[in-house]
């Protein structure tokens, strides 16, 4: 069944800059709905430096990347924003009463009067490992983003990789799992030491299976999987029980579909003018690291000014017949919904 969201403003990405957005579209009374193909709001922050200190934020001297992310959330929570996570926005069309109809990977649907494209780097992908069948098990056992942990519980679970996903979810699983095993390429982790401790510790343990210098060179299996094909550093190979295989080898952006949307692009950036951010498509803004012009820089603060910037012009697209009359939150306060 298709889920259906009317909101006056949808907000494509939900980094730091889309989340931001919120705030400044709230205060100007205008409702947005967030979509992520990622299953957590945060963007790069999140997903690739959530421990790492930002010090060029104004009036933080050092903050804490998913500090930041946790402060925006409590920031635009009384604008009461809603999210689609975990899907990617496929197709952007616009309808007859000049609204847009936004549709995800997974078919839901979005009706917006305005589109903020805040899609950064575009669609982290996963980087996948070259095995010759595997796009047959893709959905069948092979899964490249652990959503719902539910469906691992009492399974057989291969995890790959030498970062730090594959050992949190190896520490994280073993507690669900009847029986994880990492494999990795090579005899030493890329991930936090603390981590790569943890995951020794349970092997030692029995509680696991680690398989160092080892690689997995194929998937078996008939309509779902049921085991990976394994070879070692000495040119031994084997096979092992998996009923799923979890390659996290990282995740690589790209511009994706957003290529597609009729919009103006300069080395897969969005051509914006710096009046108000909007793109060569009336309705269409882009702010954030996916904008481009003269001058841009990609840093969260300049995202930032560009949120607010936006939310100026989107206003007269909500609220054709009303007056917008600028006001300091000192002053006005921050009123929700
Ligand atoms: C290691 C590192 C350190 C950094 N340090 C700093 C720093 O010190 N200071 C600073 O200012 N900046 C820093 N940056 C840059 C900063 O992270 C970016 O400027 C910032 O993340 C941009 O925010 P954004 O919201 O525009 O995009 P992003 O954070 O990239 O978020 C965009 C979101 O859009 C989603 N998305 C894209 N396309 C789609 C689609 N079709 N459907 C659904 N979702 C989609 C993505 O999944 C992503 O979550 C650093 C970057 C890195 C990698």
């Amino acid at each position: 069944m298709e889920n259906k969201v009317i909101t006056d403003v949808c907000i494509i990405g939900a980094g730091p800059v889309g989340l931001f957005a919120v705030f400044e579209a709230g205060l100007l009374k205008m409702r947005c709905h967030l979509i992520d193909v990622l299953p957590q709001v945060g963007g790069q922050l999140s997903e690739i430096y959530p421990q790492k200190p930002i010090y060029d934020i104004p009036g933080f001297p050092a903050i804490n990347a998913q500090e930041l992310i946790e402060n925006l959330k409590e920031q635009i929570a009384p604008f009461r924003p809603t999210f689609t996570l975990g899907e990617k926005v496929e197709e952007v069309i616009k309808l007859e009463t000049g609204e847009f109809l936004i549709r995800t990977s997974e078919n839901s649907i979005v009706e917006a009067r305005v589109i903020v494209i805040a899609g950064g780097l575009g669609c982290f992908e996963p980087r996948k490992p070259e095995l010759k069948n595997l796009a047959r098990f893709e959905g069948r056992g092979v899964n490249y983003f652990i959503r719902n942990t539910e469906i691992y519980r009492d399974r057989h679970v291969v995890i790959a990789g030498g970062g730090d996903s594959a050992l949190d979810w190896t520490l994280f699983l073993s507690g669900i799992a009847e029986r994880v095993t990492l494999v990795h390429r090579s005899d030493s982790f890329r991930g936090a030491p603390d981590s790569a401790g943890k995951v020794f510790d349970l092997a030692g343990e029995g509680k696991i299976d680690l398989l160092l210098r080892t690689n997995v060179t194929g998937l078996v299996g008939e309509d779902h999987l049921e085991a990976v094909r394994l070879e070692h550093a000495d040119g031994s190979a084997g096979g092992i029980k998996a009923d799923f295989f979890i390659p996290l080898f990282g995740l690589t952006p790209r511009l994706g579909p957003i290529a597609e949307w009729g919009l103006n692009l300069h080395h897969a950036a969005i051509e914006v003018n710096t009046f108000d951010y909007a793109t060569n498509v009336p309705g269409i803004f882009a702010i954030g690291d996916i904008n481009t012009y003269p001058g841009k820089l990609k840093l969260i603060l300049c995202g930032f000014h560009e949120a607010a910037l936006m939310a100026q012009s989107a206003f007269h697209i909500v609220y054709p017949d009303k007056k917008r009359t600028f006001k300091y939150t000192t002053v006005y306060g921050v009123h929700g919904f």
